[in-house]
């Protein structure tokens, strides 16, 4: 027996103002049941003061109706000791406990479902970046290799333009010299004829 009420649900015998196990119930004409105090006081109050309605199912009663108390809900609450309220109890903490743990379990399923289409991101992200570099790799190869053709030119052309300009100033400057020793021989030239006309006497 003791077994067979442990496995009552516990909401069936809970107040649903005072969530605890109902004291002194009594049953509404909607059907739904409250402490007897707990039913007062809701009543009581002044929302409720012109028209009483049912906290849960919001049925209204007019006039106040007479609250009769449940006799078959009253006894078995009376019925219920303390070990097996305590039980009860229990069973409902592990109850919300696995209803929670169920919901924690399904939340970590959808995040990790979130994950996947994250890490393919990260892939695809990952595969472009590997693209750009090996694009401006590429690019930069050329550059450098453009830049070697066009150093090695220069230099070329200004190796030239060098060779160039010498022999220009190395002609120039042979053909000098070599007007200049002519113009030593005619000078010599001249001056032994001056000196032969000299000695013989001409003047
Ligand atoms: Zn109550
Ligand atoms: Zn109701």
């Amino acid at each position: 027996m003791a077994q067979r009420r442990s496995q009552l649900d516990l909401d069936s015998i809970s107040c649903w103002i005072c969530l605890d196990v109902m004291k002194d119930p009594v049953t509404i004409p909607c059907g739904h049941s409250y402490c007897m105090d707990c039913i007062t006081n809701y009543w009581d109050g002044e929302e409720q003061k012109k028209k009483k309605s049912c906290p849960q199912c919001r049925k209204a009663f007019t006039p106040r109706s007479a609250l009769v108390k449940n006799t078959m809900l009253s006894f078995l609450v009376e019925q219920l000791n303390r070990t097996e309220l305590l039980t009860l109890k229990r069973s409902r903490a592990q109850k919300e406990i696995n209803v929670s743990l169920q919901k924690t379990q399904q939340r970590m399923q959808d995040r990790k479902e979130e994950v996947k289409p994250l890490q393919e991101e990260e892939d695809a992200i990952n595969c472009s970046a590997d693209k750009a570099l090996e694009e401006s790799e590429k690019i930069f190869t050329e550059l450098i290799r453009l830049l070697e053709k066009r150093r090695s030119e220069v230099k070329q052309q200004i190796k030239t333009e060098h060779e160039t300009e010498i022999s220009r100033v190395r002609d120039l400057r042979r053909n000098l010299e070599k007007e200049i020793s002519e113009l030593k021989n005619t000078e010599t030239e001249l001056k032994e004829i001056s000196s032969s006309t000299f000695h013989r006497g001409f003047f």
